[in-house]
């Protein structure tokens, strides 16, 4: 079928996918027609549009996270006819209790969010990380001497911060004022889909509203993404029996925008320079700071159920005294560790970004930032592809997408794990060599300049 006639036939309504490919859920590899069944509830759409209405898009985006959001707002800012879906009501992310995790936010990534207009939105400053210490220890001791500074400055002719922190709610904040405002992007939220593609094209038809004709479906749905599983898309998963402990605290002395990532046995314990919101410095705590804290699931279980005043003391043992005093601020969030790998990145008229197609050990706080630079490959393309006129979900175009991402995905997956593995050890022998090592990085300038610009996504 050509794209003129499967356009035509999905505008009249009058599309009906071919016999010999009815809908399959059994998945298949490369299936050539595929139907996903999204399982969504209830349907908020644009008013005025009924569920006989068909609407013709370019790409279709399920999963406005910060990736399929702020990709969305990307494609639609340089003219690309975006549509995003989400199975849940947007508005209620932004409440504090949703989600307390905090984002360093590399350079790439920001450029992306300036290119999707979000930067300019976000409600609180984003705070410049400009040093990292990276230190061992145990519980309770002094960090080993053996240490290693990243100054910003060393990065070379241009130096700039190694990132920002973002909070983020603040980004929610910014993608949901942002993403009902562009002229090219149509959001359904909350929506219920179901999803057919075939070589042609690609049917979305929302629960109750309007179904949308396109010729790509971003897959951008999270780690238990639908569309990658109906795609048959294997996946391979690890699992570090850790817990994420994420929250924010005050503290008495200032952070001068320095980042820490203290190694204990458990896991990595790292500390974020935040800036501070109006609310801490209205109650008096102008310093502030987000932590994230890996811990072995049994004793973050413990450690969840004290009182904030033991609490804070355990976290207090683990960063040392460098801030002073520690109160934490809010409330806790905990988040089971894991690390996972799509086998392809695409499949028929479907392309899966951020943690649909990979998800790591948040060791090096970079899992968000790969997602982005998926959506800044992803964005370039369809980009460039929409400009030439040419197809936005053509094989040739998925394949270039896929032999742009996933290296450098599984190349970080592999790091991040194998920091893991090596720094939350007791081996006496494990700890001298790491120590050793970190000394030695520290010492060689040019090694150093390499971790430097990687950290900075450069
Ligand atoms: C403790 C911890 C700390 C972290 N810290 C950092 C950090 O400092 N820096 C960093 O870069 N990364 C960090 N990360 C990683 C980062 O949080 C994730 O990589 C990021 O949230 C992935 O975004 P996403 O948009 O791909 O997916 P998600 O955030 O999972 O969003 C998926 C969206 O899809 C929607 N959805 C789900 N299913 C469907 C469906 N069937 N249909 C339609 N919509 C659907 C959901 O409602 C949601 O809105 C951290 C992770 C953890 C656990």
């Amino acid at each position: 079928m050509t794209d003129a006639r499967f356009y035509r036939e999905c505008l009249t309504g009058s599309y009906r996918a071919p016999a010999q490919r009815q809908v399959t859920l059994t998945p298949g590899p490369h299936s050539a027609y595929n139907r996903a069944v999204l399982p969504l509830s209830g349907e908020q759409g644009e008013p005025g549009l009924h569920m006989t209405d068909t609407i013709s898009a370019d790409v279709c985006v399920v999963g406005s996270g910060p990736v399929g959001g702020t990709l969305a707002c990307r494609l639609a800012s340089a003219g690309v006819a975006t549509v995003v879906i989400d199975r849940a009501a947007l508005p209620p992310m932004e409440h504090p209790a949703f989600d307390g995790r905090a984002y360093a936010i590399a350079a790439g990534s920001r450029t992306l969010l300036m290119e999707a207009g979000l930067w300019e939105h976000l409600p609180d400053p984003p705070n410049p990380i400009l040093d990292i210490r990276v230190t061992d220890g145990r519980v309770g001791r002094p960090a080993s001497r053996l240490h290693l500074h990243f100054d910003h400055r060393d990065a070379g002719d241009e130096p700039g911060p190694f990132g920002w922190m973002v909070e983020a709610r603040g980004l929610r904040r910014a993608l949901n004022a942002h993403v009902r405002a562009l002229e090219h992007l149509r959001v359904f939220a909350p929506a219920e889909a179901t999803v057919q593609r075939s070589e042609a094209g690609a049917l979305v038809r929302i629960a109750g509203g309007p179904s949308i004709a396109c010729r790509l479906v971003i897959g951008a749905e999270g780690r238990n993404s639908p569309l990658r599983d109906a795609a048959g898309i294997p996946v391979t998963r690890f699992d570090y029996s850790q817990t994420g402990i994420v929250c924010a605290i005050s503290h008495e002395l200032p952070h001068h925008n320095l980042a820490l990532e203290h190694f204990l046995p458990s896991g990595p314990f790292a500390v974020l320079p935040m800036a501070p919101s109006a609310d801490a410095e209205a109650g008096g705590a102008p310093n502030v700071s987000a932590v994230v804290w890996t811990e072995r699931t049994r004793i973050a279980e413990t450690m969840l159920r004290l009182d904030d005043v033991r609490f804070a003391r355990e976290i207090r043992r683990r960063l040392g005294d460098y801030l002073g005093a520690v109160h934490t601020v809010g409330r806790r969030w905990n988040y089971p560790l894991s690390a996972m790998l799509a086998h392809r990145y695409v499949d028929t008229r479907l392309a899966l970004a951020g943690d649909a197609a990979h998800g790591i050990h948040p060791i090096a706080g970079q899992g968000l930032n790969l997602g982005f630079r998926d959506a800044i490959a992803l964005a370039g393309l369809l980009i460039e592809a929409k400009d030439a006129g040419e197809d936005v979900g053509s094989p040739a175009l998925l394949a270039r997408y896929q032999r742009a991402r996933r290296p450098d995905n599984l190349a970080m997956l592999a790091m991040t794990d194998g920091l893991d593995r090596l720094f939350s050890t007791n081996n006496p022998a494990l700890r001298l060599a790491r120590d050793l090592g970190i000394a030695a990085v520290d010492r060689t300038r040019p090694l150093k300049r390499v971790f430097t610009r990687r950290a900075m996504g450069a």
